[in-house]
């Protein structure tokens, strides 16, 4: 028997927020799951309860956090389905999602899955075909429901068995927004908060792909960890050897991301007594790249070509208690070891 409870597939954009309410608008009772990584709800890793207030009171959405990030980065070194135009591999996620989802069926006694997903909305992941291998390899077959688009599409399991009404679930196809901006107001969105159209996730970002290829290259034929992986998305990014990045912030705001980023491997640089970046090395530690990682971190800081400043360094960024001198070196030496030449 079929249970009147399901998972959700949530992304915190407009289409799955509609989702859960279209669903729960028939008494289904709808448990949202995001699933977050470096790359899509980087703000979650830094913070969840901040993310979890502000759904629960702009939309009413109860979101239960799932750590994507082991998936994701194995799905990111071969998908089967390859990638969109950077290194997304948006159906090889999706799929790894939804059977990540269905694994929590049982354990929220919920008997089906919903997403979000809109017929033709989405150039990769989106279109029939995909969305039917999509359905076939999650494992789910006719108990995912896509409630937007439901009646462009065969009829489900929840449908047929009388749990959800098709006649009242939608039928919208397309890029516009227009019918999900009528169903907002209807379900009393405030037209303040509608989340702006998706395009948050940084794997379709062409300088952040670049590292992250850059980073899955490093670790070949093994896989980067999460922390290798978060320093791609902040900073200017250096390879100071084939094992040791260095990641420069660009600003006070990086500069506040970075000094976040406590974690074991993880050594702080920064310039002394005058104001500049701070900096993450991680890999290995060796007297030579502390010089290298503070000649670049002079290079981008206020004392740069100033000679006699000190580095200091270390694994906490508020305590930085060992120090070295810093060389003045050239924009063309620094140059030498990025990594994404256009930031
Ligand atoms: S855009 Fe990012 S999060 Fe969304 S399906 Fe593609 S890879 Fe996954």
């Amino acid at each position: 028997m079929l249970t009147r409870r399901c998972i959700a597939l949530y992304s915190g954009g407009l289409d799955s927020i509609l989702a859960v309410k279209m669903i729960e608008e028939q008494g289904v009772e709808a448990i949202p799951i995001k699933f977050y990584s470096p790359f899509f709800g980087f703000e979650i890793i830094q913070d969840q309860q901040t993310y979890i207030q502000y759904h629960e009171s702009a939309f009413g959405i109860n979101v239960r956090l799932v750590d994507f990030t082991q998936d994701i980065i194995e799905i990111i070194k071969s998908p089967k389905h390859g990638y969109g135009k950077q290194l997304n591999p948006c159906i090889d996620c999706k799929i790894g999602m939804l059977k990540k989802a269905g694994h929590f069926l049982e354990t929220y006694g919920a008997s089906f899955v919903i997403t979000g997903e809109v017929l033709g909305q989405r150039p990769m992941s989106q279109r029939k075909e995909p969305m039917n291998s999509i359905i076939k390899e999650s494992g789910l077959k006719d108990i995912l429901l896509r409630p937007l688009c439901a009646r462009q599409l065969k009829e489900t399991l929840p449908e047929r068995m009388g749990i959800v009404n098709r006649e009242n679930l939608g039928d919208i196809v397309g890029r516009g927004r227009k019918d999900q901006i009528m169903l907002a107001g209807k379900y009393g969105i405030d037209k303040e908060l509608i989340p702006t159209p998706a395009g948050g996730c940084l794997l379709a970002d062409e300088h952040i792909s670049s590292k992250v290829r850059n980073a899955s290259d490093r670790f070949h034929p093994g896989l980067p960890g999460k922390d290798d992986l978060i320093l791609d998305i902040v900073g200017r990014k250096f390879n100071l050897d084939e094992s040791t990045v260095l990641v420069v912030s660009r600003n006070d705001e990086e500069n506040d991301v970075l000094s976040t980023l406590i974690s074991p491997g993880n050594i702080f640089v920064k310039i002394a007594d005058v104001p500049g970046p701070l900096s993450i090395i991680r890999g290995v530690i060796t007297k030579e790249n502390i010089l290298k990682a503070a000649s670049i971190c002079m290079r981008y800081g206020k004392g740069r070509g100033l000679s006699g400043l000190k580095a200091l360094y270390g694994p906490d960024p508020y305590n930085l208690a060992d120090c070295v001198e810093s060389p003045v070196v050239t924009e063309e030496y620094c140059t030498t070891f990025q990594i994404d030449l256009h930031k």
